[in-house]
């Protein structure tokens, strides 16, 4: 008697109802029919192709670009009883046999392939003898020229595909602009299939930009008050700040390791296993960290220097809470980041035009950094897509910060620029706002010139904000190539001449949201209960972690943070109450039920 989609939902899964626009998707291919679906990360796509290869006979194929997301689905599969298996290179030769005798006997329901295997000619002679339930195709955008992670072995996916027609297929990936999708969606073959797209929006994801000053000591403190034990990635743009920042990580007491294409290939995919693996591990990282990490309890992302644009920051950013749970993106950025992207464009080896639009999307950035408004609604603005209301889960929207008329500030400035050529950077700048008659400005002349003083009525820090603001809105540039001096832009000029307004930020104080929270140093999931309920998640998470590491499993494949909170809030005392957790499926209470029970019990 075959289950319904809702049954394996509940009796596999564990899981009480469908998210969003799954079940219309699933009850779509549960039919026969194909689909395209982009949704956010964390929206829950990989049930849309599991819960039909479960409902519809034979085996599903999934392909997937890569080995350790494949190897964790299967792992995660598998604990909840389903027939998964995985083939990609990483396999021994007798696993390979193994797998291999298992898709001869029908032994099962779910087969993760990557492209390269996918294409051997034995496995599509085996494929050609199977009855086929559907194949899904995982991370999609990988088969666009036009997606950001291209892959050339997708590009013959269409062959295989083609070779078994009418059996259905789905598409999933959460980055695809229009002209990707519809790339996409040729290639594979899905001109008939239907389209499933949600928004873009990650309404978990706290969105919050601090001022740089102490970088490290401002990450530290972020830490320590926001997120005790849990796990996340701090992003460095340079190898050698990677290693100073996990260094000094450690020496404060966190588990803090090290990924960046520097590093031996052993040691790199060690600390990969572990950051996946293990609880509470902080992944300090380059941008080569990212790709298809889909650890769902990444509680935070950290940037300690600013990406190059919304693309990045967005990808980066949405690799936390994957799970749903409430999740921070933070990033310090200054006046320092800013100059060295500016430098990066204007010594790179692109043509003007380009250079141009490289700035442009820099600036698209600066001015998400430097809003009065809702972060969340310019960064969804970014993408074409409009929010009605203020988020209510960003910095700006919870500590609103006052725009104010700097127009003769910046005029201020941007004559000191004018009058000393071009040759000099923000601090020499502030100098003869502030009338400071430094060496360097008595050397140059420069305590003689008109400008010198004219900015007593604001203080240095005030200054420094100022002349950030003005190089983020575009109105100075460092001219051509020459580091770290300012020259206005024709913007700028406007400005001078008084044919145009500015409003800058005024920088927040002391943020409040930081002064409230250090009350009590907690997880961040910790932080939404009573202290009994927040310990006896603390001991589900300690017994978790040691399950995970008996069984050699990452500890969220056991139960997923969202089950461990739930549990830590209801309380069940039996193995019937403990099926009604969201999450607890009959064969995990069969394998986990009674340990968990008696920390709950105790
Ligand atoms: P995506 O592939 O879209 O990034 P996942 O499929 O990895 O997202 O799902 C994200 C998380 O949400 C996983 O931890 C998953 O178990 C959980 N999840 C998905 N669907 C549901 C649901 N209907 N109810 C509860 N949790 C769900
Ligand atoms: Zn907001």
């Amino acid at each position: 008697m075959p289950m319904t989609a809702k049954q394996v939902l509940r009796d596999v899964f564990g899981f009480p109802s469908f998210r969003g626009i799954q079940e219309e998707i699933v009850n779509h291919v549960v039919e026969g029919g194909s689909a395209f679906v982009l949704m956010p990360t964390g929206a829950g796509k990989s049930l849309c192709f599991q819960i039909p290869a479960l409902v519809r006979p034979g085996i599903a194929i999934v392909v997937s670009p890569l080995q350790a997301l494949m190897d964790n689905q299967v792992a995660a599969l598998r604990q909840n009883g389903v027939r998964a298996g995985a083939f990609h290179s990483g396999l021994a030769a007798a696993e390979t046999m193994r797998m291999r005798s298992a898709l001869e006997q029908g032994e099962l329901d779910l087969l993760y392939v990557s492209p390269e295997r996918l294409l051997a000619d034995w496995f599509q002679e085996i494929l050609q003898a199977l009855s086929v339930s559907l194949f899904a195709i995982d991370e999609a955008h990988c088969v666009s020229q036009w997606g950001h992670d291209f892959r050339p072995e997708f590009l013959q996916l269409a062959r295989v595909l083609s070779q078994h027609p009418g059996v259905p297929r789905i598409a999933l990936t959460a980055t695809a602009d229009a002209p990707t999708q519809a790339d996409i969606m040729e290639r594979l073959g899905l001109q008939q299939a239907r389209v499933f797209r949600t928004g873009f929006d990650r309404p978990n994801i706290r969105y919050r930009i601090v001022n740089k000053k102490e970088p490290q000591d401002q990450l530290l403190r972020f830490l320590r008050e926001e997120h005790q034990g849990e796990s996340g990635i701090v992003y460095r743009t340079t190898r050698k700040s990677v290693e100073e920042t996990q260094a000094f990580l450690l020496k404060n007491g966190i588990h803090a390791l090290a990924y960046h294409a520097g590093i031996g290939d052993r040691i790199r995919s060690k600390n990969l296993d572990a950051f996946l693996q293990e609880d509470g591990v902080v992944m300090v990282a380059t941008i080569a960290f990212g790709m298809g990490i889909d650890k769902p309890d990444v509680r935070f992302v950290a940037h300690l220097d600013l990406p190059k644009n919304v693309e990045s920051y967005y990808q980066e950013t949405g690799r936390a809470g994957r799970d749903g749970l409430p999740s921070n993106a933070w990033m310090c950025y200054g006046m320092k980041d800013l100059m060295v992207h500016l430098q990066l464009i204007a010594s790179s080896e692109a043509d003007e035009p380009y250079k141009q639009v490289l700035r442009k999307k820099l600036n698209s950035l600066l001015a998400i950094c430097e809003t009065t408004g809702c972060r969340r609604k310019s960064l969804l603005g970014y993408f074409g897509q409009e929010l009605s209301e203020p988020c209510g889960n960003c910095d700006t929207c919870l500590e609103p910060v006052q725009g104010w008329d700097a127009t003769v500030a910046v005029q201020k400035a941007l004559s000191a620029m004018v009058r000393t050529g071009g040759w000099f950077g923000n601090k020499h700048i502030v100098d003869i706002l502030l009338g400071d008659a430094t060496e360097k400005v008595k050397e140059r002349g420069h305590h003689e010139l008109p400008t010198f003083g004219i900015g007593k009525d604001l203080d240095a820090k005030v200054w420094s904000s100022v002349i950030r603001q003005i190089v983020a809105q575009d109105l100075a540039l460092p001219p051509g190539e020459r580091a770290w001096s300012l020259l206005p832009t024709p913007a700028g000029m406007d400005v001078l001449r008084g044919q145009r307004q500015v409003t800058l930020r005024k920088e927040p104080e002391k943020s409040k949201t930081s002064r409230s929270t250090r009350s009590k140093s907690k997880s961040l999931l910790g932080k939404g209960m009573n202290d009994s309920d927040a310990e006896l998640f603390e001991a589900l998470r300690k017994l978790r972690s040691n399950l995970a590491k008996e069984g050699g499993v990452p500890a969220y494949v056991i139960f997923p943070d969202a089950t461990l909170l739930e549990m830590a809030r209801l309380k069940p005392t039996t193995e019937a109450r403990l099926l009604d957790i969201s999450g607890v499926g009959p064969k995990k209470a069969e394998r986990y039920g009674d340990e968990f029970l008696q920390v709950i019990r105790g």
